[in-house]
């Protein structure tokens, strides 16, 4: 059984997301006006962070741009909190990376950039409707898209993605793929396909990718990863054997790794190095160090 020990990138968000005011539009015209909104500015999705980088610009409705703007929730004293896709002239704050930016910021601003940066960008690629091609609109403070001339409603996408370590007898198995920088390796992954369960996309990825059959698939943990719209569904399942045989489209190289060899990766003192505590591979090759 894998235990938890660290806090999952992008996750922890203290917004209220307050779905029955996104439906309210009276509400909503309220909340955007009401002296204690503030707004996030995304400059070409990036979010703004105050100049010394270690938390969220805020700014008031009449510094923030023109732009798509999509509510976020309420924090705890109350206040509406937004998101706008626009430029950031003439503000102070610095336009950053948004994997910088959650590397960056404490667990519960990081799991807003997350929110932010997936509903911001879905709304710059879905501005048609996927049922009859005519432009759609905004609507529910940004949580969905109607098309005016079928009807239809569409609803901000998440892709599921199984991120997985297989085990046998001690050790894990980590692959690169080509895109990767040197000595890069990270858990294996892939989209989970339609009409599939979370514990059979495990098992097909590592059979296609890998070439391993695997049992005993366990869910772990997930996290958001908004590039662009990710939910990383973090598993371990039990290989049946060690013999690799790779989709060398895919996994370039592949390694099985023992728990003192990944916690000297960790350590960043191993002979391979590993994905940043952001990252579910993260967390999932902690756990596994952690027993
Ligand atoms: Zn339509």
């Amino acid at each position: 059984m894998m235990v938890i020990r660290t806090a999952l990138g992008f996750t922890g968000g203290r917004l209220d997301r307050a779905d029955h005011l996104r439906r309210d539009e009276a509400a909503m015209r309220m909340a955007r006006l009401h002296p204690a909104a503030r707004f996030l500015v995304l400059d070409q999705l990036k979010p703004l962070l105050a100049p010394d980088g270690d938390a969220l610009l805020w700014v008031r409705r009449s510094d923030a741009p023109d732009g798509t703007t999509v509510f976020l929730g309420l924090d705890d004293a109350g206040a509406p909190h937004f998101a706008v896709d626009g430029p950031a002239h003439g503000l102070e704050g610095v336009a950053t990376d948004a994997r910088a930016a959650g590397a960056r910021l404490p667990g519960a601003e990081a799991a807003i950039v997350a929110q932010a940066r997936s509903l911001l960008d879905w709304h710059r690629r879905h501005r048609f409707c996927a049922n009859c091609g005519a432009p759609t609109s905004m609507a529910k403070a940004g949580w969905s898209r109607s098309c005016g001339a079928c009807g239809a409603e569409h609803f901000p996408r998440v892709d599921p993605v199984v991120i997985m370590l297989a085990e046998r007898d001690g050790m894990v198995l980590v692959g690169r793929q080509k895109g990767f920088p040197p000595g890069f390796y990270s858990a294996l992954a892939g989209f989970v396909e339609a009409g599939e369960s979370l514990e059979e996309a495990v098992a097909r990825e590592l059979w296609e990718e890998a070439g391993i059959r695997v049992g005993g698939v366990r869910y772990v943990a997930s996290q958001p990863w908004p590039f662009p719209s990710s939910l990383m569904l973090g598993a371990v399942a039990h290989a049946d054997g060690f013999a690799l045989r790779l989709d060398e489209t895919e996994i370039e190289a592949a390694r099985w790794a023992d728990r003192d060899e990944v916690a000297a990766v960790l350590r960043g003192a191993g002979p391979w190095s590993a994905p940043p505590p952001l990252a579910i591979a993260h967390t999932l090759l902690r756990c596994f160090v952690d027993g």
